[in-house]
């Protein structure tokens, strides 16, 4: 089987499952209880925020645990926002981000707060002069996300961080990292951000555990309210397992990260070079680990059902917008013709090149 869709998700690696299964039936106390199993559990919570903090260059109490990036950008740009509502109601994103941000800044709007959606160019990036011209005295709140998960293209989050702190040092800047973390080199301060979310499902950790850094000094508002874990910003019970697989998958990705990039962008060169040989398909767009193309000759659909009985895996955009049109491929102005016909592929440092033949192989067959 030629899984390429880690975008979607990621098969969890052996030791993170391990991990997670030691966390279940060996290390299964409440980090909360005093006794002594209790301690060990709080110990792997803490052992996996040090490991994420080490990883995006912040203080581990930066980091709080939620249960995934979705919960991560709703506390980012919901509570971000309400947080400043005194120095404006602007905020800026993006027509491009996932629906965690997109919708959470849709419930803005419908609570006194006036949103900007910037529109990404063709090559599927906003355009810094936008930016600027969007930034206003009461803009508080930023959320630009660093690679998109349709087309992998990289945002500008750098520059925007640096043109909004200029005009208005009080606001907050927030990047859904998701599908750049670990697949691109970045610390919290590379990146300008005041707060940054991350999910461990995207880099073979589980399902269930994301985390939010948020810099020290911000004080946000929880969401849930109950027993005050989690610096009293989330409450209930730490998904110990969850947290344990994520800590394993972020030491495991971190330490060969640099291998892990270079291996990729060999392995998408390698796909690149390949499509061209191909008169039928077309690339839309690519960054990183994703590369967007076309079979016009089909819809989406029959694309991926053809590629699947080929034991090749591949997706027609997000996963969560399963049989709709992509939002983001129509932000970018792609023509009907290709966004009807669309496939995402998405690589891991997991893949082999026997993967990227298979694909060529197949594509071939049906272009
Ligand atoms: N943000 C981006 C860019 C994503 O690709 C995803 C996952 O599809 C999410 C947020 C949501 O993350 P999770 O599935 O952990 O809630």
């Amino acid at each position: 089987m030629h899984y390429l869709d880690n975008a979607s998700t990621t098969k969890v690696t052996e030791s993170a499952a391990t991990a997670v299964l030691n966390a279940m039936i060996n290390q299964f106390g409440n980090p909360s209880s005093v006794h002594s199993l209790g301690i060990e559990a709080e110990g792997i919570v803490e052992r996996a925020r040090s490991e994420i903090a080490k990883s995006l260059g912040c203080k581990p109490e930066e980091i709080i645990f939620t249960s995934g990036g979705t919960e991560a950008d709703n506390l980012a740009v919901i509570r971000g926002a309400e947080l400043l509502k005194r120095r404006g109601r602007h905020i800026i994103t993006t027509e491009i981000e996932h629906s965690a941000v997109t919708n959470a800044a849709k419930y803005l709007e419908e609570n006194g707060f006036e949103v900007t959606y910037l529109a990404p160019a063709k090559d599927g990036a906003v355009a810094i002069a936008d930016i600027e011209k969007a930034i206003r005295p009461d803009t508080i709140l930023l959320s630009m996300m660093l690679a998109n998960n349709e087309t992998g293209v990289l945002q500008p989050v750098v520059e925007a961080s640096r043109l909004l702190k200029a005009k208005n040092p009080f606001a907050l800047v927030h990047s859904d990292a998701v599908q750049g973390y670990l697949k691109r080199r970045f610390t919290v301060n590379s990146l300008g951000v005041d707060m940054l979310s991350i999910s461990a499902h995207k880099i073979h950790g589980p399902k269930g555990a994301g985390a939010l850094y948020i810099r020290n000094g911000i004080k946000l508002k929880p969401m849930t309210h109950g027993g005050g874990q989690e610096s009293g910003l989330r409450s209930g019970t730490e998904a110990v397992p969850a947290i344990a697989g994520f800590g394993e998958a972020v030491k495991e990705a971190f330490s060969t990260l640099p291998d892990n990039i270079s291996y990729v962008d060999k392995l998408r060169e390698m796909l690149q070079e390949g499509l061209k040989n191909l008169p039928g398909v077309t690339e839309i767009a690519s960054g990183g680990s994703i590369i967007n193309i076309a079979v016009p000759k089909y819809p989406t659909e029959v694309i991926i059902r053809m590629l699947e009985s080929r034991q090749i895996y591949v997706s027609g955009g997000s996963a969560c917008s399963r049989g709709k049109k992509s939002r983001i491929l129509e932000a970018m102005r792609v023509p009907q013709n290709l966004l009807k016909s669309s496939i995402r592929i998405s690589l891991s440092w997991h893949n082999s090149e026997d993967d990227i033949h298979a694909l060529l192989e197949a594509l071939k067959q049906i272009s």
